[in-house]
């Protein structure tokens, strides 16, 4: 069979074994999941409630337009309609921004550590890159304008940014974007921005016009609590949308999602109270591991990036000795930020097992495995999100 000569430079994405696989295997009667940047609270009530009413109607297709959600989302943001595009997840969003505007000829920055995918729709579409390194985890955005070249068809910038949850704040982006030249589109993935308080913070909605070169991401997987229905949206101007329905598939969001989507943007203050909780517990936990010695990253996401080089045990062997304990956290090694780990913040519960978990391992003892990781490692044990 004659493959695409692409797939020898991609591997498939390893999906981490189902959370009662890793529970039976561990012997734990509770695992905190701290690994993905889920938020550890379902959809909303009034969602829940929308699904169960929409069950019967699944014989249908789903509008392909995604109209009532389209209508509402441009109503909230008060952008044209015909600016939107949505996807099955903002993945989708990002591998069909690829194939729209990469290829062998096109070059693409983007930074690094950050959201895997970039790389991987880069390598997918055989286009040349530079990924741009970040000093301190901070965006060097010189760095970045100073990567473009020629051919340079997009740069990526992801705020906050995933996994070190460090923000750009408005002004600064806003006079990145006006150095980019206008042909080169500008990614800004803002899966986490519902999480940032930064009281300067503006809503990138407001730049569109300015930059016609823009395209901004956005998720319900996260605040919203929708990951497992899979739906995000862009704005970006008409020839971008045009661009990406022309080469999605038809029927791209499925029908339960779309109705939770919609039901979610109708309960704002509870958007607003997540967004309160999450800030409150980040400042409480990275304030408790800083008075026992452990340093973090400022964060304006849901989650943390903390300094595991300095334990009773090899940094390496942190994931694993935390799963042991009952909580599931992602290996810097994995990400890019070797001797740090990534762990999502949520309840209060949550927060204080892992910082009971990370206590124990300050105190150390020495650090014996007890169980296989599960035939992968302890890296591999959280999926890449
Ligand atoms: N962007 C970033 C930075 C992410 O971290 C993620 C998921 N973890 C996504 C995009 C994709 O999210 P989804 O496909 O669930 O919308």
């Amino acid at each position: 069979m004659r493959f695409n000569r692409v797939l020898e430079k991609l591997t498939p994405y390893r999906a981490s074994p189902p959370l009662a696989e890793i529970k039976q295997h561990y012997g734990l009667e509770r695992l905190y999941v701290m690994s993905a940047n889920e938020v550890p609270w379902g959809p909303f009530p009034e969602v829940v409630e929308k699904l169960k009413q929409a069950l019967d109607g699944l014989n249908r297709y789903p509008d392909g337009n995604c109209g009532e959600l389209r209508a509402e989302i441009a109503r909230q943001l008060g952008v044209a309609k015909e600016l939107l595009v949505f996807g099955n997840g903002s993945c989708e969003i990002l591998m069909l921004l690829g194939q729209a505007f990469l290829g062998p000829d096109s070059h693409v920055v983007f930074p690094e550590p950050s959201f895997v995918m970039y790389r991987s729709i880069a390598l997918a579409r055989e286009a040349p890159f530079t990924a741009v390194a970040l000093p301190n985890f901070r965006y060097d955005l010189q760095a970045m304008l100073d990567a473009i070249e020629e051919n340079t068809s997009m740069i990526v910038v992801c705020n906050p940014n995933n996994p070190t949850g460090t923000y750009i704040e408005s002004r600064e982006l806003c006079h990145f974007l006006e150095q980019v030249p206008s042909e080169v589109l500008v990614v800004l993935d803002e899966a986490y921005g519902e999480f940032v308080t930064s009281p300067l913070h503006e809503d990138s909605v407001l730049w569109l016009e300015r930059f016609p070169n823009l395209v901004v991401l956005r998720t319900f997987s996260k605040i919203y609590g929708l990951a497992g229905l899979r739906v995000g949206y862009a704005f970006a101007a008409p020839e971008v949308v045009t661009a990406l329905d022309k080469i999605r598939q038809p029927f791209n969001v499925d029908s339960l999602a779309q109705i939770a989507a919609l039901e979610s943007l109708r309960h704002p203050e509870r958007v607003r109270e997540r967004r309160q909780k999450v800030a409150a517990e980040r400042e409480r936990v990275s304030r408790r591991l800083h008075e026992m010695g452990i340093a973090t990253i400022p964060s304006q996401a849901n989650f943390l990036l903390v300094d595991v080089s300095n334990l009773s045990i090899p940094g390496p062997e942190v994931p694993q000795a935390l799963l042991e304990r009952g909580i599931l956290t992602r290996s810097g090694y994995a990400m890019g930020c070797p001797g740090w780990i990534r762990v999502t913040i949520g309840e209060v519960e949550e927060g204080d097992a892992f910082l009971a978990a990370m206590a124990d391992l300050v105190r150390g003892g020495e650090f014996v495995p007890r169980r296989t990781a599960l035939g992968l490692t302890a890296d591999a044990l959280s999926p890449e999100s």
